[in-house]
């Protein structure tokens, strides 16, 4: 390697505004590994507790209800209601920067009928507090598990149609920079 490149290597591990393709965030806690893992297959999974039967998320070790230990991932329900919702204006983070310049980003937060409060990128921007949501999860350009939230006439049937959703706002490819390294 000669000292261009070395120094291309270097500017770009220090310097995410000029790499040329910037993910996100991808680093997950062993219980968000597990979540990760358990949501691949299908829409929806979460964290059971088979001594209450309390649904929970965010994954934990342990029941947020009982203390107890043997949480198994089950299919979960998708239909939720919106609680609120906010839109990304800034970011610390390369990746949803990029995203931002195009436009802001929506976030909401959800209670699902199973009972846990989710918070889940938005899909759509036509939304009010208390409107019916279906929520579910989907690997993103980092390939870790994240949660969407679109509307109650969405069809989120099959996993190509999840795909096709993600793949509308962009969640499933790096953000890109023109001439980066
Ligand atoms: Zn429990």
């Amino acid at each position: 390697m000669n000292i261009k490149d070395k120094m291309r290597a270097r500017l770009k591990l220090s310097r995410p505004s000029l790499r040329a393709e910037a993910r996100p965030p991808g680093q997950r806690s062993v219980c968000g590994s597990q979540f990760s893992a358990a949501n691949l297959p299908g829409a929806l999974q979460l964290q059971h507790c088979t001594d209450c039967g309390h649904i929970q998320y965010p994954p934990a070790e342990l029941c947020g209800a009982c203390l107890g230990h043997t949480l198994i991932y089950r299919n979960t329900a998708c239909e939720g209601t919106l609680l609120a919702q906010s839109q990304l204006h800034h970011s610390l983070w390369e990746y949803f920067k990029r995203r931002i310049s195009e436009a802001p980003w929506p976030v909401a937060t959800v209670r699902l009928n199973a009972g846990p409060v989710v918070i889940a990128h938005l899909v759509g921007r036509d939304f009010n507090a208390g409107d019916a949501v279906q929520v579910f999860s989907h690997s993103d350009a980092s390939r870790s598990v994240v949660l969407l939230a679109v509307s109650a006439s969405a069809n989120i049937e099959t996993p190509q149609l999840r795909q096709d959703i993600v793949a509308a706002i962009g969640l499933d490819q790096p953000a890109e920079r023109q001439h980066g390294i």
